[in-house]
């Protein structure tokens, strides 16, 4: 990439402006609002389709083109003078948890739009497209598992994979798809199969490292590993009143001597392990049954490949030499390598922030985000910026305005100098 001499001279930047990205996240955050101040907009939802409605709104005003594709990322494209070239693409995601804040995946959008505002006041086209994405489900709190977005975008699922997926009410993602699609006639259908030029994210930490260094803006290196398991140990049910301790097969102690041997296994001093059991359901869960039946998650993440690969292998050994007299069966159900992004990237964004003055430093992401996935499609790059006390997926969770536009400046800088010369 020689963009070098094009590298940030502030005429983008300058056309920045947090105030209007400020209000555009607190006007977004009106869609789905809870009483605490955070957001319910779960993916496809009724507040989804309304947000989705009102960012096209905010597009068309500044002259871009929206589109939409069959898993119902939202594209809003700002022409390039090469529009044949592929695009630049940069965004994130608009659905939330449940609990959700105003931020997560929110600023991501809006920093992006704000970015194509700002390269439009500068009035120099920039060769290729630029396109703003907000990507479909990066969340998986109503249908699991998240980023089917994005996975979808980057070939790594099929669209008809995620079709029969339901949230716990019944409801199907190809219901939900349709009914989103009906709701925006308006909108360009576009097929699959685009290759961008590159891809940016901009995102809140979801963690206290930049916080804690004082620092506006994070490089992220690259994602961390992740591997998924569901464990299920079966025992048998009895009578809690009259079945003895030498007859019993009890699922639920059993589950307790595996997950502390679990425990045991994955204990890092150094704290770089990241091990979770996060759901554990036992069955019949009645106060006077022993327990036949217990099934729960295990969530391993880990920066190094080796090391990811090493605990992950050894689980369900651990498991069969803690099972005591109950049957147990561990099934992988994910195992997503750690991934580091491309230097050149990480390199322009150091000298865009450096350029503008923005303090910077590189840092590891711990969270999974939509940029995992196009990160195997074209060059991907993601910016962080600080949230309060590291809070995410809460209502609390906040960020300073100046955070907010200082990473969009380097964001729109970043953008502009890709869609010149990659
Ligand atoms: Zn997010």
């Amino acid at each position: 990439m020689a963009h070098q001499a094009l590298i940030a001279k502030g005429d983008i930047a300058k056309h920045v402006s947090g105030a209007r990205l400020w209000n555009r996240l607190m006007e977004l955050a009106q869609f789905g609002a809870l009483p605490k101040g955070g957001v319910n907009r779960q993916a496809l939802s009724g507040e989804e389709i309304a947000a989705r409605a009102c960012l096209v709104r905010w597009a068309k005003t500044i002259g871009l083109e929206p589109s939409t594709d069959a898993a119902a990322n939202l594209f809003l494209s700002y022409r390039g003078k090469e529009p044949a070239l592929p695009p630049v693409l940069i965004g994130s995601h608009i659905d939330s948890q449940p609990t959700g804040g105003k931020f997560d995946g929110a600023l991501g959008v809006l920093a992006a739009l704000e970015s194509v505002e700002a390269i439009i006041a500068n009035r120099v086209r920039p060769r290729r497209t630029v396109e703003i994405v907000a990507w479909m489900n990066e969340e998986g709190s109503r249908f699991a598992p998240g980023m089917m977005g994005s996975a979808v975008f980057s070939g790594a699922r099929k669209l008809s994979d995620i079709l029969t997926v339901r949230d716990a009410a019944g409801v199907s993602v190809e219901s939900e798809l349709h009914r989103l699609l009906t709701a925006e006639p308006q909108l360009r259908q576009r097929p699959f199969g685009m290759k961008p030029a590159a891809f940016l994210e901009i995102h809140i930490e979801q963690g206290p490292v930049l916080e804690n260094k004082n620092k506006s803006v994070g490089i992220v290196t690259g994602i961390q590993g992740k591997r998924t398991f569901r464990v299920q140990v079966d025992g048998e049910e009895a009578h809690a009143g009259t079945s003895p301790r030498i007859a019993r097969r009890d699922a639920l102690v059993a589950a307790i001597d595996v997950v502390h041997a679990l425990q045991n296994a994955m204990w890092d001093p150094e704290d770089v392990v990241r091990f979770t059991v996060g759901m554990f359901n036992v069955t019949p869960n009645a106060p006077s049954v022993v327990p036949a039946r217990v099934v729960f998650s295990i969530d391993l993440r880990h920066p190094d490949v080796a090391t990811l690969r090493k605990l992950g292998d050894a689980i369900p050994e651990v498991c069969q030499a803690a099972r005591v007299r109950c049957d147990i069966s561990v099934k992988e159900l994910l195992h997503d390598p750690p991934l580091e992004f491309p230097k050149s990237i990480r390199h322009m964004i150091q000298s865009v922030a450096q350029a503008l003055g923005v303090s910077w430093m590189n840092i590891a992401s711990g969270a999974g985000h939509d940029a995992r996935y196009l990160h195997y499609v074209c060059p991907t790059g993601m910016i962080f910026i600080p949230c309060r006390n590291g809070i995410s997926h809460n209502e609390a969770e906040s960020v300073q305005e100046t955070h907010a536009a200082d990473g969009t400046r380097v964001l729109a800088e970043a953008t502009f100098t890709l869609a010149n010369t990659i």
